[in-house]
């Protein structure tokens, strides 16, 4: 680990819809407000936060696939968003995504050995045979027998089909995966499986990973640091073993207390989280959170908290650390 691959700065993304039989009612809401981040060479960051608090926007951003309203997001020592189009697909190669559903983002009519060699294809790399040879070769790294090639995204499981998907990103030899939910449509048992073959693959291909989840028993073992996310904002920013040692923000610790632990003699009350998550289009002044906070304070209402350093590389956006 050195160098940052990836670096966010003040990232932000607005949705407007216009609602009413003339369109006049405007909403906005602001799904990534102002996130800045870095991500090392080799390392894994996780990416937390109940459904709605702007991950899969955080990702979609980093890759283009949706347009940013304001912000910075340097790769590998590009500015992304200064890129036109082709640059941009240049850099496609070296970043590459993986998705929750995988059949859905396969095409059914495709056989598996076409769907793997279309990046390849696309990029223009490789002669026919060549092609043909990493097809073999990163399926059997995959878990795959190369031999079922020629079958149809149907005919394989849930389990298997991620391995596809996992699969045909890294055909490109990427430097950055950014994985949204990859194993939250999984049985438990395979959600393992496919979590050791992500960390596996990491050490043979030296991968940096971006990796989002709502659940953080899923995003523990794999990551090396952890973003808590609410309501499009860093709540928390922590190494791993830290936060989940001593989570930081009043919203960590109570998102940790409802995850299962092994010892169940080490296991306090969960904290109840207070209500529903507030209206994004409409979120709460001063700290999205003090609506739901046990800990909360009067300045809570009034200020928005900066994310304030807190021990060794933590963070956390929070009144108690200022
Ligand atoms: P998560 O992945 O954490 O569940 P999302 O990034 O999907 O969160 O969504 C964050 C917020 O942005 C939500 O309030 C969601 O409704 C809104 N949102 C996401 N995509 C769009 C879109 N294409 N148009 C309008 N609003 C959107
Ligand atoms: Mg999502």
């Amino acid at each position: 680990m050195s160098q940052p691959l990836l670096e966010i700065e003040d990232l932000k993304k607005v949705y407007t819809s216009h609602k009413g039989v003339l369109k006049r009612t405007r909403t906005d809401v602001t799904a990534v407000d102002g996130i800045g981040l870095s991500i090392k060479t080799g390392e894994t960051l996780g990416v937390v936060g109940e459904s709605g608090c702007g991950k899969s926007t955080l990702g979609r951003l980093i890759t283009r696939l949706t347009e940013p309203t304001s912000g910075a997001v340097r790769f590998d020592g590009q500015s992304l968003f200064e890129l036109n189009q082709r640059e941009m697909k240049a850099v496609r190669r070296d970043m590459q995504m993986v998705f929750q559903d995988p059949y859905a983002s396969l095409n059914p009519r495709q056989q598996v050995q076409s769907i793997l060699e279309e990046p390849l294809i696309v990029h223009k790399i490789g002669s026919k045979s060549e092609r043909k040879d990493k097809v073999a070769e990163i399926m059997k790294i995959a878990g795959f027998d190369p031999d079922l090639g020629n079958r149809y995204p149907h005919q394989f499981s849930g389990g298997q089909r991620q391995r596809i998907g996992i699969a045909r990103a890294l055909m490109t030899n990427p430097k950055l995966i950014i994985a949204d939910e990859p194993v939250s449509a999984l049985d438990v048992s395979i959600q393992a499986q496919i979590l050791n073959l992500l960390k596996e693959l990491q050490g043979t291909f030296s991968l940096t990973y971006l990796f989002i989840s709502h659940d953080l028993g899923v995003v523990r073992h794999i990551s090396d640091r952890v973003a808590v996310m609410y309501l499009g904002r860093l709540a928390e920013l922590s190494d791993s073993e830290s936060m989940y040692r001593n989570p930081l923000h009043p919203y960590t610790e109570a998102l940790l207390s409802s995850v299962p632990v092994a010892e169940p003699a080490g296991r306090q009350e969960p904290i109840v989280i207070k209500g529903d998550m507030p209206n994004p289009a409409n979120p709460p002044a001063g700290c999205a959170f003090h609506t739901r906070c046990p800990k909360v304070m009067d300045i809570c209402k009034k200020v928005k908290p900066d994310l304030f350093p807190a021990g060794e590389g933590r963070f956390a956006a929070c009144h108690l650390y200022a």
